[in-house]
């Protein structure tokens, strides 16, 4: 089964969504879901889409995310360390690891994100965390909260 692209990153029969319903954590960013997966391969297939120098939530859970850059530039958070990623590049975030996502200014970044479908909601730092985040200047410089 093929569902095409239409314009720009958007597909037929998939609607553009906000990110999450609400909050203010985050800025910027619209969220399609592509292929929700089967029982037998319970996995979704989403893109994920942030605007120049807007950023997801800095987050962390216990499911894993697969990250595929198709779409501009920008940089992650993963654990401690800040990368560079462009299209093409890959990205894995391990369970229960802080990760944020940013675009650079002046770029779009977009990427096909795969999860499973049953996984447990993301928790946002408290202060221990924000701590133990910020211990790293470079990381301190990059979080957005
Ligand atoms: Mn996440």
């Amino acid at each position: 089964m093929v569902r095409h692209h239409k314009e720009g990153f958007t597909w037929e029969g998939v609607d553009v969504y906000p990110y999450k319903e609400e909050g203010t954590h985050f800025k910027s960013i619209t969220r399609q879901t592509l292929s929700m997966g089967t029982s037998q391969f319970p996995v979704e297939l989403r893109y994920f889409e942030i605007q120049p120098d807007g950023h997801s939530t800095l987050e962390r859970h216990e499911h894993v995310h697969t990250v595929i850059v198709i779409r501009g530039k920008g940089q992650v958070l993963v654990r401690d360390r800040i990368y560079p990623i462009e299209v093409n590049d890959v990205v894995n975030i391990p369970s229960m690891i802080w990760h944020q996502f940013r675009a650079n200014q002046g770029d779009y970044l977009g990427f096909l994100c795969i999860v499973s479908s049953e996984r447990d909601r993301p928790s946002r730092p408290i202060e221990r965390d924000l701590e133990y985040l910020r211990s790293s200047q470079e990381v301190a410089d990059f979080i957005r909260i």
